[in-house]
């Protein structure tokens, strides 16, 4: 072949992979924009993530935080009846699958309307928040403390025995009507009565439960309160 043939042909062939490497090199610079996009999508994609899992985590407390207020009375922190209506039900099922006692005490501040009469309202309720921390303090980790009503709580003691809950309940009726209730220039002093049922031998539902420790504490208050009553057949 004659020479410049032959630089001809060294010269497309040149040429040739001058555009075959500027075509390569035009592709990986565009791979390469490519990838850092995704990178910066993946990482965007990966804080909206956390983002919502925080947010997720934010709403699972204010759930919880939700939920123990609704179960919560506002006066006192005591847990409320509505709280109560499902835990007797569980626990009490629990004592019978495992053949143990359960206790309900019914307490009732003794001449409560007296008390709000004589002293104000504000002040009744301290009494009530006495109380209310009295018993709470008092109460095992099983236990749950309730306020039942206005100046009414209620007890839920899983496998205690009725002398048991005998005890207790004088123990604390002792406690309350020698304690005062300091509220501004006044001291207050109260009494309270206690109604007691047991499961099995009161009752084996909650509604019998609670409506017999209700009569005993009802003879309670007929026997001249300040005292303890256990129920005792109808
Ligand atoms: P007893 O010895 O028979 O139980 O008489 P009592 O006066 O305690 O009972 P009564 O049911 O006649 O009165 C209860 C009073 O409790 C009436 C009500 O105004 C008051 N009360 C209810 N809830 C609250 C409260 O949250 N705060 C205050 N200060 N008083 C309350
Ligand atoms: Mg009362
Ligand atoms: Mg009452």
């Amino acid at each position: 072949m004659d020479w410049p043939i032959s630089v001809v042909c060294l010269l497309g062939l040149l040429l040739y992979q001058v555009a075959l490497t500027q075509v390569a090199f035009g592709r990986n610079t565009k791979l390469h924009a490519a990838r850092a996009q995704m990178r910066r999508g993946e990482q965007a994609l990966q804080q909206a993530n956390d983002a919502l899992r925080q947010q997720l985590d934010e709403i699972h407390v204010l759930q919880a935080k939700l939920n123990e207020q609704a179960n919560r009375d506002p006066l006192t922190g005591l847990y409320n009846r509505r709280y109560l209506d499902d835990t007797l039900a569980r626990e009490l099922a629990r004592c019978k699958r495992e053949g143990q006692p359960l206790s309900l005490m019914l307490i009732d501040i003794d001449h409560f309307k007296h008390v709000n009469d004589t002293y104000g309202h504000p002040a009744g309720d301290e009494v009530i928040k006495t109380m209310a921390r009295m018993l709470d303090a008092r109460a095992r980790s099983a236990d749950v403390a309730c306020r039942y009503g206005g100046e009414e709580f209620l007890m839920l003691l899983p496998q205690m025995p009725l002398d048991a809950a005998l005890q207790r309940a004088e123990q604390w009726r002792n406690d309350f009507c020698t304690a005062t209730v300091e509220f501004g220039d006044f001291r207050i002093q109260s009494t309270l009565s206690v109604g007691i049922a047991t499961y099995p031998g009161d009752g084996t539902s909650p509604e019998l439960l609670i409506g017999n420790a209700d009569r005993a504490l009802y003879r309670a208050k007929q026997e001249g309160r300040n005292r303890v009553v256990a129920f005792s057949g109808p």
